[in-house]
């Protein structure tokens, strides 16, 4: 399943939605806030903004020095909240230790949580209310749909319990009508359970940790795991052992990455249509 052609594919669709929206009114604006000098983080941050502004939104990218107080990313985060021109708050993970991330995430307001990650989205997920859904499951069930494969009724494995990605991507599967099962570090027999997917999501951040006997043929495996090493990137699954057995596979890079990025400038372009609607229900007074 190719995630770079179909995140390109969104991306030519939501700039021309962009461009409608902003005829009417205020271009959608991502602010991007980078705290530290994390490299993996710089590098998806800057692809975040280049993509963004491609697509004809607002880049408005802050970033403070890893040795920041707790008060200094709330204040900021407080300033963005504030500031009509920013659709969506990004606050990129994983901050330095010294800092609580819990509550920084809990800080943003929701109608501006591109991430889906605030407890206020998580609940909406839950219930199946209307929310900003966490961008990389998100972006696996648009690749999943894209690609036909039938979810309702299906054995769907996640490995994986993160907030990140395994828990939203349960629910986001589960909304689907699939028989959901998650996996993690403390299973037992991880074979034995994902043998049985017909839709097997890895997304335990361990190299190589899927291999020919975890799958059943013809299963369409999306593989979340990013791991960097001297040969470049890798995932997850070991895609030349896998790739003749499973019936769809997504490669790394090229897989869930691109559609990541593409889901946030979709989750933001949304956010900015939210904000719209609530401008036009409370006119200001003045
Ligand atoms: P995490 O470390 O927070 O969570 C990993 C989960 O995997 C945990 O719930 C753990 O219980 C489970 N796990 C670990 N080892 C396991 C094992 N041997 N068997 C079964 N389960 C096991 O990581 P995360 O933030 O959820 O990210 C997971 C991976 O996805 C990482 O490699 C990360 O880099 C990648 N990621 C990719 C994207 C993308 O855009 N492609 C986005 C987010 C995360």
């Amino acid at each position: 399943m190719d995630g770079k052609a179909l995140a390109a594919k969104i991306r030519q669709q939501l700039a021309r939605e962009v461009a409608v929206h902003t005829e009417r009114t205020l271009a959608p604006g991502l602010a991007t806030v980078l705290v530290g000098e994390d490299p993996a983080s710089e590098v998806y941050v800057a692809s975040k903004r280049k993509l963004s502004v491609a697509v004809g939104m607002n880049d408005f990218h802050r970033r403070l020095p890893g040795n920041c107080s707790q008060g200094q990313v709330e204040d900021l985060l407080d300033e963005l909240a504030g500031d009509d021109r920013v659709s969506g708050i990004l606050l990129q993970l994983p901050l330095p230790k010294h800092l609580d991330a819990e509550a920084l995430i809990d800080r943003i307001p929701w109608h501006k949580d591109v991430d889906g990650l605030t407890t206020h989205s998580a609940g909406l997920l839950s219930r199946g209310l209307p929310g900003l859904r966490p961008c990389t499951p998100s972006g696996v069930i648009t690749l999943l749909k894209e690609y036909d494969v039938d979810l309702v009724g299906a054995n769907a494995v996640v490995i994986g319990r993160s907030e990140l990605v395994g828990k939203p991507m349960a629910r986001l599967l589960l909304a689907e009508h699939a028989t959901v099962t998650i996996v993690h570090s403390k299973s037992r027999d991880l074979a034995e359970i994902t043998r049985r997917a017909d839709v097997l999501v890895a997304a335990a951040g361990v190299p190589r940790l899927i291999s020919r006997q975890h799958v059943s043929p013809g299963a369409a495996i999306v593989d979340v795991g990013i791991h960097r090493d001297k040969d470049g990137l890798s995932g997850d699954v070991e895609f030349r052992e896998v790739e003749g057995l499973a019936g769809r596979l997504t490669p790394v890079p090229g897989g869930v990455g691109p559609m990541t990025i593409a889901e946030l400038l979709r989750n933001t372009l949304k956010a900015a249509q939210l904000a719209e609607e609530q401008a036009t229900k409370n006119p200001s007074l003045d």
